[in-house]
């Protein structure tokens, strides 16, 4: 049997952004996956269904005892002929056992490559504005373990040379002994008011950086519980945080905002959030499902409306399966409920004729009320509301409904639940997303509740939440806009 290749991988510190474009290959080509704790979640998102997904974090058992187990996990499934990606926090070789893995195949004559991942001891401090290097401040830079008691004798660490390197002191895994190791570097003859930073979970949504000196680093990282995973800088550098911090200036920094729309419509409101530097707890509590639905014949109709950009997709999954297209509606006029229908159907290559400004059915009733109407069709979902064909019989059109989908509850897993409860703010797009979140996750008391428009208003309302912020306009832009002028 040819035995598989490992591939130590570095997954970075945390962001998944910062996942290389070799790992994230290997990881959607692995049969095996063994995965530290500090690996980013996200990336093992891209790993097959069917791939082995095994956590070797250290836990209970002690260190040598895991890292042993973890050794002789690696080779058997390289031997068995698998391909094995070994994912590691930040970069394999930078305090990360990787060399003694690669050591280990090596050894056993196990085909090994190796992936190099974006380093913690620099990208926590270069997301809290701090450049490792730099001219005339730092001309170099030093990676150096603060897992070692420095006061225990016999110490590795050369802590006099340590204090007198001319650059930049990179601390990891050094939380514990930071009052030893400012001590240290004080006695070594570094001047008490040297600058020093302690990047806490660096590039993640929750990043805190403390910017201190020698003198009271230790003090001030208690008072602001600082806690691993995090990097200690020491130098001039540090205090350039002050200025260039970026990442912590963001307008949603520290806030964690639930999305409880489906997963399809999620993922952009979800990305813009998280740009705005928001964590994003994603609880769909909904999904939709096609309905098996007969094509009506679409010339028969003077307007056609489309009131969610799923029925505008979903229209077109119809037409395709009777092997036409969107010259099925030409001649006819074309009214989107608001601006993401009109650009799902923009997508298929119609031009909406009419998009209300407020994007709600009464918004379109409005919008359509010096349109002279014979016979209309409505698409949409099956649970729909009733208020727009029943304007436009009021006004004397002959009105169809044409259901291409329901809305059906996604299940929702006790942790997800859990995060949401947890929120600042959870955001509900949807009467739907409130009715299945609900009875999912329970009550919900402590965030702030986000609704997009009146209709998901009067569902909170029915449920007894009284929703603290509503988007005007009702679109999932007016959704954002709300939460920043909320948490401004
Ligand atoms: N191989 C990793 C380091 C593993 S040692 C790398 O190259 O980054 C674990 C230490 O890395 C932690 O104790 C902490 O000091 C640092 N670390 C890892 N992820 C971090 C993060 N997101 N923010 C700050 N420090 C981090």
């Amino acid at each position: 049997m040819t035995p598989g290749t490992v591939y130590l991988v570095g997954a970075g510190p945390g962001d998944p952004g910062l996942l290389t474009l070799r790992a994230a290959q290997l990881i959607a080509r692995a049969d095996v996956i063994l995965y530290d704790r500090l690996a980013p979640a996200e990336a093992l998102a891209g790993a097959r269904p069917d791939a082995e997904l095994l956590y070797v974090g250290k836990q209970g058992g002690g260190e040598q005892v895991a890292q042993e187990s973890t050794n002789r996990v690696l080779l058997e499934h390289a031997r068995a002929g698998r391909t094995v990606v070994r994912l590691k926090g930040g970069d394999p070789f930078v305090f990360g056992r990787g060399g003694e893995e690669a050591l280990l195949c090596a050894e056993a004559g196990i085909p090994f490559e190796v992936v190099p991942g974006v380093t913690a001891g620099i990208a926590a401090p270069a997301y809290a504005g701090i450049p490792v290097t730099h001219r005339e401040l730092a001309s170099g830079v030093a990676f150096v373990t603060g897992h070692e008691d420095p006061a225990k004798p016999g110490s590795a660490l050369d802590w006099p040379a340590l204090a007198t390197f001319p650059g930049t002191l990179v601390f990891y895994m050094g939380v514990r002994a930071l009052p030893q190791i400012a001590e240290q570097l004080v006695r070594g003859g570094r001047a008490p008011d040297e600058p020093v930073a302690v990047v806490e979970r660096g590039t993640l949504p929750g990043q805190r950086t403390l910017l201190a000196t020698l003198a009271d680093v230790a003090e001030r990282a208690v008072t602001a519980r600082i806690r691993a995973p995090a990097v200690t800088l020491v130098g001039p550098v540090a205090a350039l945080g002050e200025q260039l911090a970026w990442l912590e200036r963001r307008p949603l920094h520290g806030r964690t905002i639930a999305v409880t729309r489906a997963r399809p419509q999620a993922s952009a409101l979800a990305a813009r959030l998280r740009e705005l530097g928001a964590e994003v707890v994603e609880a769909p509590a909904i999904r939709t499902e096609p309905i098996a639905a007969k094509l009506p014949e679409l010339a028969r109709y003077d307007l056609i409306c489309v009131t969610s950009p799923n029925g505008a997709h979903a229209l077109f999954e119809l037409l395709g399966g009777a092997g036409l297209d969107a010259r099925e509606l030409a001649g006819r006029m074309v009214a989107a409920i608001g601006p993401g229908t009109a650009r799902a159907l923009a997508s298929h290559g119609i031009r909406a004729d009419l998009v209300p400004e407020r994007a709600v059915a009464e918004g379109l009733v409005d919008a359509l009320a010096d349109v002279r109407v014979e016979r209309a069709l409505v698409v949409r979902a099956r649970e729909g509301r009733e208020l727009l064909p029943e304007a436009l019989r009021a006004r004397g059109a002959e009105v169809d409904v044409l259901a291409l989908y329901e809305t059906v509850a996604e299940p929702l897993d006790e942790q997800t639940a859990r995060a949401a409860a947890g929120a600042d703010y959870v955001t509900f797009t949807s009467a739907s997303t409130v009715r299945f979140f609900l009875a999912a996750a329970g009550a919900l008391d402590g965030p702030r509740i986000v609704s997009i428009g009146p209709a998901t208003s009067a569902a909170l309302r029915d449920a007894g939440l009284e929703p603290d912020l509503e988007a005007d306009p009702h679109t999932p832009e007016g959704l954002v806009a709300a939460l920043l002028a909320d948490a401004a």
